[in-house]
Formats: structure tokens, C-alpha cells, sequence
């Protein structure tokens, strides 16, 4: 048996709607889908607005163009998260500032915020780890008191919640991906959402190359093309049609390891606060102290076994290309634990129970 970390589900209206896009002719970022797949999800998310992007990458560093980041300015980030959220501040000239994250949920640590903010901030960009919601209650307050725009990171917990609120939904601007893996995919894409018109309005502008509003093909400010395609829009409203029936499968998932994975020791599962709805993006654990095998050498096995796994994102203070950064000189105990200690389970929309059976059997094997 071999079980890989994801295989996506791809719905049989996102196959038609496609073959109807390539048929109608409509094939770059004009056309009827764009339309209706930022309609649909600004929908499901209770938003004002939902702009598409070429990627969630691209949907994060539009959001920090709209709000004109630029040099000299710093952007508070977690040290513990993908790379995908730190790069967009280094495009944008500005400075990253790292905040360690919390050892339950993963996420940025709020009570380390404040101590970063200074007259450089220009926004505090929280993000919502594995499907599980950050503390927005306190960076809300914190960035409210300090009058910084909150970014939300959002790229791995479509359907999440917070207090029953919408992840992406609670800050200034949302920022998500359609990546293969993501719970929503386009094969690649993203999607900025927002419930303020102007800065929606400059986000569409700014993905488009920032042409003059007076006059086409005269440009008084910085552009980018990251204007998804009519073929994209399409695979993502036929996903979205469906995503009720995918957030119910990671609960399955979720709670199949749960019962699968239950009583071995020092084996760390999800922990899900009251305060969030976790929609289990992938199903990372922690190897506590005392669990017979180091990390590297479990996944090695269990890969020997057929199961595919992935380490956690490292600190971002490590990565070679921020060591550079005054914020990097710190230390982040939690990020770098997470990072020696964490790894996550297949988590794809298409595993069957025999599956995760099988990937609960080969651990508890691999441990004993
Ligand atoms: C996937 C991801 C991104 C980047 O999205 P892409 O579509 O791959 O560019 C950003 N942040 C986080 C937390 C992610 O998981």
C-alpha cells in the first residue's frame, strides 16, 4: 500500500465547467467563471468582496501592496509558518518581524505581539496554522489599539471558524490559496477578501498591471499581472459547489485518527480550542519527549511502510535567506521545537477508511 500525503478530489463540475470555459473561448482572465467563483466565495465566507489572484502568494503580497507596504516599513509575522506568507514582505522592501507561536495551536503567540509593534509597523499578519483558527480576539484588539490593518493568512483553513466567525474574514484583508492541496483548489490560485470597497477596488487594480484610471497603458504606480484565468475560476466554482462535503471529510478524517492514533504515548494530536472550528487541513502531530524514535527516523520508517508524511514548516529565523534580518538574531523556543517535533499525516480529500486504518496501524507498529 502506498498512501500519499494528498490527492485532491476533483468534482465532476469542475471537469464540466472547464471543458465549457475552453469551449466558450473565454480562456485568460475574462469570462463568466471569475465572476461567479469570486461571488460564490465571498459568499461562503460572508464578505463584501473576494478579488482572484494567481496564486495565495500573490493574493498576500496584493493585499500588503493595497495597503502601499513599502521600504523602510515592518510587517509582524509568525516565525512559524510557510514561506508563502514571509516572501510577500520582502517583494513588497519592507522588513519582516517575527513573533513565536504557541505551542497548542501552533499559531502566532498574542501575548508576544505587542512587544514588536513599533513607529515602522504597518500591519500584523496573523496566520491560521493546519486548519486551526489563531487567537483573533487579542490581535484584533492589539492591532485596533495601535491602528494597524490586520492581513489574515488564511490559506489553510477555507470553512475554518473563530468564535463562529469566518477565518479571513476578520481582519482588513483575507488572503487564500487554491493550490492542489489546499481544501479549495484551482491547480494553482488565490484569493484576497475584504468587506472595504476601496481597498477592494485598488486590489483590482493593482492585479492588473496597475493601469492609469484615466488612461490605459499609462502607468503612474507599480502593477502586477495576477490575474487568474477563466479555466482556474471554473475548476474552483465547480470545488466550491462541493465544499460542505469536503469539510465534513477532514471531520471524518480528523476524528478516524483520532480513535486510530488514541493511547500512544507521547504522540501529540490535534488540540482544538473552544474558541475555533479546525477543519484539519492536514493532520499534523507532535512527538512529545520520551516517544521512542526522533522524528526523522519514524517518518523513515513509515515511509518504508508506504506512508508518505511531511515535517513541519521550519522557523523562519533559521531560513538562510531572513538570517540576515535584525529579527532573526532572536530566539523562538516554540517555532523551533515545533519545527524538530512536528510532521503531518496524509490529510488529502480522497483517503479512504482503509487508508488511515493502515496509516494508524504501520504507526502504532513503527512506535512499539
Ligand atoms: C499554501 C500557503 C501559502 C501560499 O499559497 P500558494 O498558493 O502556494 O502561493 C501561503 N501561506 C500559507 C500558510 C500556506 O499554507
Amino acid at each position: 500500500m502506498f498512501v500519499p500525503v494528498n490527492e485532491p478530489v476533483i468534482t465532476a463540475e469542475a471537469k464540466a465547467y472547464v471543458n465549457e470555459a475552453m469551449d466558450s473561448g473565454w480562456i485568460s482572465s475574462a469570462g463568466k467563471y471569475i465572476e461567479e467563483f469570486e461571488k460564490e466565495f465571498a459568499t461562503f465566507l460572508g464578505v463584501k468582496h473576494a478579488v482572484t489572484a494567481t496564486s495565495g502568494t500573490a493574493a498576500i503580497h496584493l493585499a500588503l501592496a493595497t495597503l502601499n507596504v513599502g521600504p523602510g516599513d515592518e510587517v509582524i509575522v509568525p516565525d512559524f509558518t510557510m514561506m508563502g506568507s514571509v516572501l510577500p514582505v520582502l517583494y513588497c522592501g519592507a522588513t519582516p518581524v517575527f513573533v513565536d507561536a504557541e505551542a497548542e495551536t501552533f499559531n502566532i503567540d498574542p501575548n508576544l505581539i505587542e512587544a514588536k509593534i513599533t513607529k515602522k509597523t504597518k500591519a500584523i499578519m496573523p496566520v491560521h496554522l493546519y486548519g486551526h483558527s489563531a487567537e483573533m480576539d487579542q490581535i484584533l484588539a492589539i492591532a485596533k489599539k495601535h491602528s494597524l490593518p490586520v492581513i489574515e493568512d488564511a490559506a489553510e483553513v477555507h470553512g475554518a471558524t473563530y468564535k463562529g466567525r469566518m477565518c479571513g474574514s476578520m481582519g482588513e484583508l483575507g488572503c487564500f490559496s487554491f493550490y492542489a492541496n489546499k481544501i479549495i483548489t484551482t491547480g494553482e490560485g488565490g484569493m484576497l477578501v475584504t468587506n472595504d470597497d476601496l481597498l477592494a477596488a485598488r486590489a483590482r487594480v493593482l492585479k492588473d498591471l496597475a493601469h492609469s484610471a484615466k488612461k490605459r497603458f499609462w502607468h503612474e504606480e507599480m502593477g502586477f499581472n495576477y490575474r487568474m484565468t477563466n479555466l482556474q475560476a471554473a475548476v474552483g466554482l465547480g470545488q466550491l459547489q462541493h465544499v460542505d462535503e469536503f469539510l465534513e471529510k477532514k471531520q471524518w478524517m480528523a476524528e478516524r485518527y483520532r480513535e486510530g492514533l488514541g493511547g500512544i504515548k507521547h504522540l501529540r494530536l490535534p488540540i482544538t480550542k473552544e474558541y475555533a472550528k479546525n477543519v484539519y487541513w492536514m493532520y499534523g502531530v507532535l512527538l512529545e519527549e520520551g516517544f521512542p524514535l526522533t522524528r526523522d527516523a519514524l517518518r523513515a520508517a513509515l515511509k518504508e511502510r508506504g506512508v508518505d508524511t511531511r515535517d513541519f514548516f521550519y522557523s523562519s529565523a533559521s531560513q538562510p535567506l531572513l538570517k540576515h534580518l535584525p529579527s532573526a538574531k532572536e530566539s523562538f523556543p516554540v517555532s523551533t521545537m515545533l519545527s524538530e517535533r512536528g510532521f503531518y499525516l496524509p490529510s488529502g480529500l480522497a483517503l479512504t477508511e482503509e487508508q488511515i486504518q493502515y496509516v494508524c496501524d504501520s504507526l502504532r507498529a513503527v512506535a512499539a
